[in-house]
């Protein structure tokens, strides 16, 4: 029987096209403070940052915690150095304000949680975050309160698949592995993560862009609603 729902943020609640938004936004921040001079404009800049941000971040999947402040304003620094600009001072804060201006739940998202809560399932976040970054944005968000138990890499000290993530947030809800579901949009990290201590994984999928991967998952769902069903029926 299932006690417990976890989610991944990122791509699973918080939707991919505002990341992209958000993403753009910051670039946008980041060139009017730099230098008027500089000739990459704000699109370019962000497909290289999310190029370079991807690379970073898949070396240290499963690995020991970084902040990701530091990992995105290395990355950054890289860029500026390249253009020839300078990293503004309030990077990190234009940051975690685009992200509070800019960031949207997909649309089934509250409704899903506020039903998994009212049929008395534990409902928990596990993701790769920063503490600051997550409570900022989960508060802008205004979902903050609809989560039983919050578990980042940063308490953990270990990037997800990294079974310590996962470990953490199923002994604050006080169950087993296969008394869990955790549902994530990265087959690799989410699905692998989930698996490696017994929980039962879900795929958000919802273009069928990750098909080659859905092996990996146990479920493979396109709207968030569908969890609630399958957690009914386990
Ligand atoms: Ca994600």
């Amino acid at each position: 029987m299932i006690k417990a729902v976890f989610f991944d943020f990122v791509g699973t609640l918080l939707s991919k096209e505002s990341e992209a938004v958000t993403h753009l936004k910051i670039m946008e921040e980041v060139l009017k403070n730099a230098n008027a001079k500089v000739e990459v404009n704000a699109k370019q800049l962000l497909e290289e940052y999310e190029h370079l941000t991807k690379e970073e971040f898949s070396k240290l999947a499963g690995k020991p915690y970084k902040p990701i402040r530091i990992i995105e304003i290395e990355v950054l620094e890289k860029l500026a150095q390249k253009h020839g600009f300078k990293v503004p001072e309030d990077f990190w804060q234009t940051h975690l304000k685009m992200h509070q201006l800019y960031g949207k739940l997909y649309p089934e998202v509250v409704e899903t949680l506020k039903e998994l809560r009212k049929r008395g399932y534990h409902v928990g976040l596990i993701t790769d975050s920063d503490n600051d970054y997550l409570r900022a944005h989960l508060e802008a968000l205004g979902i903050l309160n609809l989560f039983d138990s919050i578990t980042t890499s940063e308490e953990a000290g270990f990037f997800k698949p990294h079974p310590k993530v996962f470990e953490i947030a199923l002994k604050k809800a006080g169950v087993k592995g296969e008394e869990a579901v955790y549902v994530g949009d990265n087959p690799l990290k989410d699905c692998v993560g989930a698996r490696q201590v017994d929980m039962v994984s879900i795929l958000l999928d919802k273009t069928g862009e990750k098909r080659e991967l859905w092996g990996e998952c146990e479920f493979i769902i396109s709207d968030l609603r569908e969890v609630l069903d399958i957690v009914s029926e386990i």
